[in-house]
């Protein structure tokens, strides 16, 4: 699932491609994808003779602007644009076709159709759902450790859920918050209301980094995430956990894990991220990696845990 970084890539893309351009008609082959307003034609009709001003982004959610509406586009797991000439084939699982008065189109394809749009009047946005609950943005200034710190409280939940929740800072899916947790030396499974000072500094500053450096990549292409022109990001290679199970840490060498934190699979380092004592250590999952990774455990080439 694209998270802030890719999100962030399709919304520069976005905005290089298409802003300035008119739609002429829009195609609405998959009415479910259509949230607001319920009636497709009429979502149609709003949009037609409208001119994109600039694409936003608000947590996961492309909100784009054009002259008098705007459109708030959430990509889900697997949804995606493009920008074609008319004469090109379209491609199989293409939902909403934007058809510029130009002769090009901007399409939204989608294979596991999750994605949604919404329709606003400028600045309802904000106000309504979906955007209305999102917490804070973590690449904005106003990102501080004060206001990092006020948006979890006191909270006594394990890190990696609270992380996850976008009501609290949007943004962040399984693949950085991991990245997070292991550059900030935290295990998923610790308390936010137990992390010492340090330790909540330096995860404020972990989730900057990482979100940014993977920003600069163009995001990570995991599965089948492209960005707005079809590229691939690149931040997959720099990853330090995600994905890495069976691998050894890029710091101490010891096997990363694979585990299931809050019911979504977590990776970790079990000699940076050390588990709180109190905690019962989660089953590690029956991927094969993770099999690997017990097997070369069991051969003695790695470290003990804690
Ligand atoms: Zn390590």
């Amino acid at each position: 699932m694209p998270e802030l970084p890719e999100v962030e890539t399709v919304r520069r893309t976005l905005n290089e491609l298409i802003v300035g351009k008119t739609i002429d008609r829009v195609t609405v082959n998959l009415p479910r994808i259509i949230q607001k307003p319920d009636d497709t034609q009429l979502f149609a009709a709003l949009l037609e003779g409208r001119t994109f001003q600039s694409v936003e982004r608000r947590g996961k959610f492309l909100r784009l602007l054009l002259d008098g509406i705007v459109l708030v586009s959430h990509l889900r797991m697997e949804g995606r644009y493009g920008l074609f000439g008319k004469e090109e084939p379209t491609e199989i699982h293409t939902h909403v076709i934007f058809h510029f008065t130009d002769g090009t189109e901007l399409r939204y394809k989608d294979v596991r159709q999750f994605g949604t749009m919404h329709l606003f009047q400028p600045g309802e946005e904000l106000q309504a759902r979906p955007l209305n609950k999102l917490g804070l943005e973590p690449l904005e200034e106003g990102f501080t450790l004060e206001t990092f710190q006020r948006a979890l409280g006191k909270r006594s939940t394990k890190i990696k859920p609270l992380l996850l929740n976008q009501e609290v800072i949007v943004g962040l899916g399984n693949i950085y918050v991991d990245e997070a947790l292991h550059t900030a030396g935290i295990h998923p499974e610790r308390q936010w209301n137990e992390l010492t000072k340090k330790e909540r500094e330096l995860l404020h500053l972990a989730i900057v980094e990482t979100l940014s450096a993977a920003v600069e990549a163009g995001g990570s292409s995991i599965k089948s995430y492209v960005n707005g022109q079809g590229e691939m990001g690149l931040f997959q290679h720099s990853l330090k956990v995600y994905g890495r199970n069976g691998d050894c840490c890029h710091t101490c060498g010891t096997l990363i894990e694979k585990s299931v934190v809050g019911g979504r699979g977590t990776h970790v380092c079990p000699k940076c991220q050390k588990q709180p004592r109190n905690v019962n250590r989660s089953r590690t999952t029956s991927s094969i990696e993770s099999r690997n990774a017990v097997k070369h455990r069991l051969d003695g080439k790695s470290s003990k845990d804690s």
